[in-house]
């Protein structure tokens, strides 16, 4: 009897585990344990118990000579974890430790889904809105939580974005040297590559060697560090000009060229230069004036048609609000990372596209592939895509970074894979240590600072 009544339950449970497929055999087979064996990331299931974050950390790497922060998001799902950038190359250990200890705790438990509410929380939490050290902290998590996503969805990241605007990601490559021939040599080289825009610079910041016949020793003069920049801010302004016609009459007409200031030259010589480079048909013109000098755009606007580009050292919307708000410039060249991530990247693309201001994410070796692999994938969902800059990784970089992101023809090619479509080889990665670095000071001739 008592065999009998115990005996029908368990057969009803038998059969129900059959039935119920994910709480029975199915669900066996379906184990967080066995899909990680299988190497399977589960999909979103409405219902189903929200996947945590159980740890955030830092990974730094400099394989490419640019010190690199990475952010890994571990979660409660064995094997799905997400990879973000968090890259400030001049401050990249100081970011370390916002991630190790303070993201972390403030992560830990929560749940992967809420992208928005995490970013904002994270974001407001600290009363005093972020700067650049706590905003690439948080876009390594924000990125990391849209690498997530898009493996839970088993989508790449640009089609939770909207899916594509485009088939693939336009670049533009640097050519710098000393001498305008050597640069010219290097833009026909990029051409017969397939690329269609070309930023040129020749010496200083940007470009290869410095500016002037003498350039002043500052350690004689024991004053400054010996590896502090200089400029000569006449120099630059005669040799520009020269160098974009040498690339006329060299390169042709079929050819787009750019050119990055730096913010090296007074407000009212960068608008003269740029007047006299109309007749070249520039591109555009990056960074002419300082952040400081935002006045005097209105001028600079009012004084000539060529094409600008701006925002590369802006890190709040507060700065860049108005002025895409009143077209003071084309191209807004955030660095995606020191805004906070995709997140606030797609706010700031967007604003973009009611004013026409086009995408021109700052791209350079100094942002890691994983962030690389960021500005792709909103390339490639915004409408008002403009430009990006393109890097081309060494070998050592593509080690570190499994799906490191390839140019070819002069695009970017973005791949089908779930997430970002990028990793990171840990043991690789610890080859390369940190150092530190980040004094970018460059000086005038008697010594005196010049603002970036
Ligand atoms: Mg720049």
């Amino acid at each position: 009897m008592n065999d009998t009544t115990n005996s029908t339950p368990d057969r009803r449970k038998a059969l129900k585990m059959l039935a119920l497929g994910s709480t029975g055999l199915f669900g066996l087979f379906n184990s967080p344990k066995v899909r990680a064996e299988r190497h399977e990331t589960p999909q979103y299931q409405k219902g189903a118990p929200p996947v945590t974050i159980t740890r955030v950390r830092a990974i730094t790497t400099a394989p490419g000579g640019s010190n690199l922060v990475i952010v890994k998001v571990e979660t409660s799902e064995p094997g799905l974890y997400g990879l973000g950038c968090a890259t400030f190359t001049q401050r990249a250990a100081v970011v370390v430790p916002a991630v190790d200890i303070y993201l972390n705790e403030f992560c830990k438990g929560r749940d992967v889904d809420n992208i928005e509410d995490m970013w904002m929380s994270a974001y407001l939490s600290s009363y005093w809105r972020n700067g650049p050290v706590l905003n690439n902290a948080l876009s390594g998590l924000d990125q990391a939580l849209w690498d997530i996503k898009g493996k839970r969805a088993r989508m790449p990241v640009y089609q939770l974005l909207g899916g594509r605007s485009r088939i693939n990601v336009d670049t533009y490559i640097h050519a710098s040297g000393t001498t305008v021939e050597a640069i010219a040599d290097q833009v026909q080289k990029f051409m017969d590559q397939g690329w269609r825009h070309v930023r040129i610079q020749q010496g200083g910041y940007g470009g290869v060697g410095a500016f002037g016949e003498a350039v002043p020793d500052f350690k004689a003069a024991n004053y400054a560090r010996q590896t502090d920049g200089y400029s000569d801010a006449a120099e630059y302004l005669r040799r520009v000009p020269r160098m974009f016609e040498f690339m006329r009459k060299k390169c042709g007409e079929k050819v787009e060229l750019l050119h990055d200031m730096h913010e090296q030259v007074e407000p009212i010589q960068a608008i003269n230069m740029i007047k006299s480079l109309e007749q070249y048909r520039p591109f555009f013109i990056e960074d002419p004036f300082s952040p400081e000098n935002m006045t005097w755009f209105k001028q600079l606007r009012t004084s000539t048609p060529v094409p600008i580009a701006m925002g590369e050292l802006f890190n709040n919307i507060n700065e860049f609000k108005e002025p895409m708000a009143n077209q003071l410039f084309d191209f807004i060249r955030c660095h995606i990372s020191q805004l906070g991530g995709i997140t606030p990247a797609m706010k700031v693309a967007r604003l973009g596209e009611w004013f026409n201001v086009r995408t021109a994410w700052h791209g350079p070796g100094d942002t890691s592939p994983v962030g690389h692999q960021a500005n792709n994938h909103i390339d490639l969902a915004v409408f008002n895509f403009g430009i990006q800059e393109g890097q081309v990784f060494n070998d050592k970089v593509r080690e570190v970074f499994p799906g490191c992101p390839v140019i070819k023809n002069g695009y970017y090619i973005v791949t089908e894979e779930p997430g970002l479509g990028i990793d990171i080889n840990e043991k690789e990665a610890a080859k390369y240590p940190i150092k530190y670095s980040g004094m970018n000071t460059l000086r005038k001739g008697d010594g005196g600072i010049i603002k970036p």
